[in-house]
């Protein structure tokens, strides 16, 4: 199962959502202090040995082999210090500071991780399960049951309006920040059913010609966000009270503060801005 010819291996080693990393120098990206300082760099530990965290790793998994190199994800417990010259990092810190083959496995391992931790009794009968050597499921001994790790698809949907585009607040945002709407899929649903009904329960307004726009590996702890383009049709905003602060129509040109430019709400955002931009800008 490991690579052909086992050598040293990469870690993702995490605390929480912590990931272990050995990191350069911090450096701020612009002269602009309200820019926060990044590391110039970082990697992930490399070590020989499967049990160089000895006893104290809660759970060890192997992840597969990348380009000749073994990569394994272990789960430290909470409150453990980083060993020298390493620290605990949040995956966002490492977005394009990380390898980006290694920043994209993080998730994944992140995932793993917690699904091997949320399932090791059977769901069923609760009998301890088994790992199975050569596939990545838990089985239980007693009754059977199999568990796979799981992804809960979760749909974003961006409305437009004419010129305008329906952003809205969750009471968690910073201050002053709007994104597209978003909700989990239920059991049952369709992602476009699950379009109309996020859209339709949080701000009561109705869309149609939906269009596929990407989607986005969330590992917090197991989503899919399915993003998506549609059209206002009828309704008037009714922001729900208690998922919605404040729901607004914005002019493409005018927009507020956007999440981050690591989140795929931002990619719709941008995407679907600088479309709108080049269709008024052609009848200007
Ligand atoms: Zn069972």
């Amino acid at each position: 199962m490991t690579c052909e010819s086992p050598g040293e291996g990469h870690w993702f080693v995490f605390r929480g959502d912590q990931l272990l990393v050995e990191m350069g120098p911090l450096e701020r990206p612009s002269d602009d202090l309200r820019v926060r300082a990044r590391p110039a760099w970082a990697r992930l530990p490399l070590h020989k040995h499967h049990n160089w965290l000895g006893s104290t790793a809660n759970r060890t998994l192997y992840l597969g082999c990348l380009a000749g190199t073994d990569l394994w994800a272990a789960e430290l417990s909470a409150g453990s210090e980083p060993p020298a010259g390493m620290s605990w990092e949040g995956l966002r810190t490492l977005f394009t500071v990380l390898e980006d083959g290694h920043f994209a496995l993080a998730g994944r391992a992140l995932q793993l991780i917690d699904w091997d931790r949320t399932h090791q009794y059977c769901g069923r009968c609760g009998a301890p399960t088994e790992a199975k050597r050569d596939e990545r499921v838990r089985i239980c001994p007693a009754c059977k049951l199999s568990a796979y790790p799981r992804v809960a698809p979760a749909v974003m949907a961006l409305v437009r309006r004419g010129r305008e585009l329906l952003l809205a607040r969750s009471p968690h945002f910073p201050p002053g920040m709007y994104s597209a709407l978003a909700g989990f899929v239920e059991p049952g649903e369709s992602l476009e059913q699950c379009l109309a009904r996020e859209v339709a329960e949080e701000v009561g307004v109705q869309i149609s010609n939906t269009r596929y726009f990407a989607s986005q590996s969330w590992p917090f702890p197991h989503s899919l966000m399915i993003a998506f383009v549609c059209d206002w049709v009828s309704g008037e905003l009714r922001p729900q009270a208690s998922e919605i602060e404040a729901a607004n129509w914005f002019d493409v040109l005018q927009l507020p503060k956007l999440p981050s430019k690591i989140s795929i709400a931002r990619r719709l955002i941008d995407a679907v801005v600088a479309q709108m931009r080049g269709e008024y800008a052609g009848k200007a």
